[in-house]
């Protein structure tokens, strides 16, 4: 290829739901009285679902970012934790290749099937998590940031970036899908068109000239989706997916494919939790995580 409630959540939907109009009127009559009864017991029974069934359709796209780099952040993993995933996932599914899961994703084991996905591109990733992926068989996809490849510029104090030397032997072990994820990794919310395109561009144009692959998938920087740069993105790749979202399936939009961001402070049971119970969660995550926007509704 050239290159997707714990009881206290139940608890805050309900305050929630009660504080949503301000003061709450006393109920006027029985079919009021009825109507709030039947809400209350239509979202019991949806946080119930959310926290029992697990098995939502359609594959887990998760979000790695670093392994191992010793920053601190979220998005760097202990190499034992990543290990600890690959192994849970393997006991409980398979991982499988980016086109694999998206042309599956409507078949009956596809709640089964799990893509890694690792963004920006850091040579901690080869380092620590891409040996085991090589030595496995694992396939993954690789979302690059040029710019801080071609030049060094860090995306955060302390980072190595990958080389791309280390880009080639990854794709000489055939595992990889190549993404495109910006050149300077900007926030593209309300971004003006042509500078989108001076991104995209940019991106797109190192990746080809580096590794002679055009890439046809996209990565939005830090998950902030935005309408107008998705003009410019659907217009330049085959997919895009979304820092956290819905489950996919058949009726997927391949531009807007949503993904579980893996973090450290999840441990391996919040892990478990996100990957089992499909996207809700993160539904939860991505509220609070300030100025998404969900192109999803
Ligand atoms: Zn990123």
């Amino acid at each position: 290829m050239a290159r997707v409630a714990p009881m206290s959540e139940m608890t805050s939907r309900t305050t929630v739901s009660d504080a949503g109009g301000g003061i709450v009127p006393p109920p006027t009559s029985l079919q009021q009285t009825a109507r709030e009864a039947a809400r209350k017991a239509s979202k019991a029974a949806f946080a119930a679902a959310d926290l029992f069934l697990g098995d939502f359709p359609g594959p887990r796209i998760l979000i790695y970012h670093q392994i191992g780099a010793g920053s601190g952040r979220q998005m760097d993993l202990s190499p034992e934790m990543f290990r600890g995933h690959v192994k849970w996932l393997l006991d409980h599914g398979r991982i499988v290749g980016f086109g694999d899961a998206l042309s599956g994703a409507d078949d009956p084991e596809s709640n089964r099937r799990f893509v890694l996905t690792f963004d920006d591109g850091y040579a901690d990733f080869y380092e620590n998590a891409f040996p085991l992926l090589r030595d496995e068989g694992l396939p993954f996809v690789l979302y690059l940031t040029t710019g801080h490849i071609e030049t060094g510029d860090l995306l955060h104090p302390g980072d190595r970036p990958l080389t791309w030397d280390q880009i080639d032997e990854m794709l000489a072990s055939g595992l990889v899908t190549l993404g495109a994820h910006t050149h300077t990794h900007p926030d593209l919310r309300d971004m003006p068109v042509d500078q989108v395109e001076q991104e995209i561009g940019e991106s797109n144009r190192l990746i080809e000239l580096r590794t002679g692959q055009v890439p046809a998938h996209f990565a939005y920087p830090k998950g902030y989706w935005d309408q107008g740069a998705e003009t410019v993105i659907r217009r330049s790749y085959e997919t895009a997916v979304l820092g956290a979202g819905g489950p996919v399936n058949k009726g997927t939009d391949h531009l807007r494919i949503g993904r579980v961001p893996v973090q450290q402070a999840d441990g391996h049971f919040f892990f478990t939790r996100k990957v089992l119970r499909g996207m809700r969660l993160e539904e939860r995550v991505r509220s609070l995580v300030k100025g998404y926007r969900n192109p999803l509704g």
